[in-house]
């Protein structure tokens, strides 16, 4: 990784007090911890850029930049686009305009709220443990509202498809043809690998109607990750687990349309994906840690329906397990350098 650069961080002063104000996920505006005033966040009526393939432009090695707190004066190593400062709280949001990383067309912006959050963690963890088991549980305060990019395609797919059908005890008839071509309705491709493991294992859902267009007010006093897998590359990693779910549901409709339900057995295929357009869509997640029996697990809750994400990976909590959760996040969680300032 190269040496860092100094952020220059985009702000959002109260007009009330002129405190830094943070997204609120339960207004859905700007509001100030200092004042309570609100602000809402300008509404974009621009359509949503969709970047024709060939013209997204590959995705870099991850840049450390050095945030520097107006609230407090610290100094912060990250690389991600959006942070809070561990000391004040304070919103540290990248300015869009001095990236050079590529930067998000859209945002599904949190609703779930930090309150919440904490009674749906009690929840499930009292689903998977024993009473007994609770004690052993330490609850690690780092709990964070992290924005996670995805590269979100339109896209057309067909399906060259060979078996046959027929009745179960009847007679089996050869099958064989081209499906229609099927628009594959937000087909998402996981674009930081930070969440390839859990995105494995059952793809999330997320819900695309209420996507608007990226503005940087829905990160302040939240996390981002940057996009460290490039689109291209994206396709070939993780195409078979948001892409080949919906083609295969659409191939499946509509082979029981034309057999009109009878059984029949496809005994080889082959996909055909074209991805059309793509942009950066970001998602939001919450992730809180725990400690259970010397060992560090993470749990990503959806922070727009509140549903406990990672239930099935092993782990003693069936909550995903992560031991190597800060290898992981190597480059990802801030440093942190701290600089005493000459007055
Ligand atoms: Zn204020
Ligand atoms: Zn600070």
């Amino acid at each position: 990784m190269s040496a860092p650069r100094p952020a220059e961080v985009r702000q959002f002063p109260c007009q009330g007090c002129g405190a830094a104000m943070h997204y609120s996920p339960e207004t859905q505006a700007l509001r100030c911890a200092h004042c309570g005033s609100q602000q809402p966040i300008p509404v974009d009526n621009q359509p949503i850029r969709e970047i024709p393939l060939d013209a997204v432009p590959p995705v870099g090695r991850l840049t450390r930049y050095t945030y520097a707190c107006q609230g407090c004066g610290a100094h912060i190593q990250s690389t991600e686009t959006a942070l809070r400062c561990q000391f004040c709280s304070a919103a540290l949001v990248l300015d869009p305009t001095f990236s050079e990383q590529f930067l998000p067309q859209s945002i599904l912006p949190f609703t779930v709220t930090r309150d919440q959050l904490s009674a749906i963690l009690q929840t499930a963890l009292k689903q998977h443990l024993p009473p007994t088991e609770l004690a052993e549980l330490a609850y690690r305060d780092t709990t964070q509202s992290t924005y996670v990019p995805y590269w979100h395609y339109t896209a057309r797919a067909f399906v060259d498809y060979q078996g046959w059908y027929g009745p179960q005890d009847g007679p089996r008839h050869p099958l064989q043809g081209r499906s229609p071509l099927f628009e594959l309705r937000d087909p998402l491709s996981i674009a930081c690998r930070y969440m390839t493991k859990d995105e494995g294992s059952s793809p999330y859902t997320w819900y695309m109607d209420r996507l608007v267009p990226f503005r940087p007010e829905y990160l302040a006093g939240h996390h981002a990750l940057p996009p460290d897998i490039d689109q291209r590359e994206a396709l070939q990693v993780t195409m078979p687990l948001g892409v080949q779910r919906r083609l295969n549901t659409a191939f499946a409709d509509y082979l029981r349309k034309l057999l009109n339900g009878t059984p029949y057995t496809i005994a080889n295929r082959n996909d055909d994906f074209s991805p059309t357009t793509a942009k950066l869509t970001l998602v939001p997640l919450w992730v809180a840690h725990y400690a259970y029996k010397g060992k560090d697990y993470r749990l990503f809750v959806h922070g727009q329906e509140g549903d406990v994400l990672n239930r099935t990976p092993p782990g003693p909590l069936g909550l995903g397990c992560t031991l190597t959760l800060f290898a992981l996040l190597a480059g990802v969680v801030a440093l942190l350098i701290w600089f005493l300032i000459a007055r």
